[in-house]
């Protein structure tokens, strides 16, 4: 018999208007997950969107609604589309498994159902999502840092942004530099300079621990921390918050007796829908918001370093997005 992997805990949904069926699916899979059931297809088509289960095993036909019908509509909807549906059925025609496969189905199984059988197959099925699930969790994450990567916080920002015009509610960005950070690793190596990478990828996860908060890694040695809601005064003593906090870390590196320390310069930057007037200018995209930090980050780096500057938006101006940036002098 196969035994299931050790992955995550996994859930299975079965929809089924006979209860019997319901039962023997359930005795054979309860090691496999944590089990849900409905014998309503329309109950069970919103319990697909409430569990978000890994696994839904469905029946063909059912009063109502059809299995058919329950996967083309969860198909249809990105929340529920990666819920991997296989049908059991007592339906043995050639046209309807084609119709099964053509709707988004990755099985069809044959009642009576063989446990032996109906086990293998769930443990493909339930292997092959945890390994999809494992590769979008790591093309969203920054590997060295575990923070959220650029293409995952691009996504984030345009998000918010339509969220806070739909709100009229500010939303405020922090574009954070190591300071002279080529310095660090020419004294303390790559490794050490890691390590140090790590620790300010800590503290930012620190302070954005809000819904609608995110902090990722813009690239390099350069971060990037979207607050939801968050107008220009508590960014800007968030940030000054985040920089005391990352000044005063003791970073352990490898070869030196005495803890390193870094600092960063911090660029902040609004958006509040609220003040922007609709006549005058271009209107604001995220662009505009990311070219205010970044301004914001060179005068920061011009003043000295170890500093938050803030910026305002300019509606009209062109949207430049930050390219690399050579260190200011002086
Ligand atoms: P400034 O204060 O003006 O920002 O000076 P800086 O030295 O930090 O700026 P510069 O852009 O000259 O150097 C950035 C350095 O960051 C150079 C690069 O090797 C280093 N760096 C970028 N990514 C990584 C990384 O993943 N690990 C390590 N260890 N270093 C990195
Ligand atoms: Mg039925
Ligand atoms: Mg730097
Ligand atoms: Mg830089």
């Amino acid at each position: 018999m196969n035994e299931p992997t050790a992955v995550a805990r996994r859930s299975i949904l079965l929809v089924d208007d006979d209860p019997g069926t319901i039962q023997v699916l359930y005795r054979t899979l309860s090691s496999y997950g944590d089990v849900h059931f409905s014998t309503s297809a329309a109950e069970g088509l919103q319990m697909a969107r409430d569990l978000q289960p890994d696994l839904l095993l469905l029946d063909f036909e059912m009063p109502g609604l059809s299995g058919l019908e329950v996967c083309r509509q969860l198909k249809a909807d990105p929340c529920t589309a990666g819920i991997v549906v296989m049908f059991v059925t007592s339906h043995h025609e050639t046209d309807l498994e084609v119709q099964a496969f053509e709707v988004g189905a990755v099985d069809f199984i044959a009642k009576p159902v063989r446990p032996v059988v109906l086990q293998a197959r769930v443990g493909t099925q339930l292997r092959l999502k945890a390994l999809a699930d494992a590769l979008h969790q790591a093309a969203l994450k920054d590997g060295l840092t575990g923070l959220a990567n650029r293409g995952a916080f691009d996504a984030h920002l345009a998000w918010e942004w339509r969220r806070a015009q739909r709100a009229a509610s500010p939303m405020s960005l922090l574009m954070v530099d190591v300071d002279l950070f080529k310095r660090f690793n020419d004294t303390y190596g790559h490794l050490g300079g890691d390590a140090a990478l790590q620790q300010v990828a800590a503290q930012l996860q620190r302070v954005t621990q809000r819904g609608g908060d995110l902090a990722a890694r813009f690239g390099g040695e350069e971060f990037v921390v979207l607050l939801a809601d968050t107008g220009d005064q508590a960014a800007q003593q968030l940030a000054e918050r985040l920089r005391a906090a990352i000044a005063a870390v003791a970073i352990d590196v490898a070869g030196s007796t005495e803890p390193a320390r870094v600092t960063v310069s911090i660029g902040v930057a609004t958006f509040d829908p609220a003040s922007v007037e609709p006549s005058v200018g271009a209107a604001p995209k995220p662009a505009t918001l990311l070219a205010a930090a970044d301004r914001a980050l060179y005068a920061a780096k011009a003043a000295g370093r170890n500093r938050v500057v803030f910026e305002p938006l300019e509606a009209s101006s062109p949207a430049r997005l930050p390219t690399a940036r050579a260190a200011p002098t002086g």
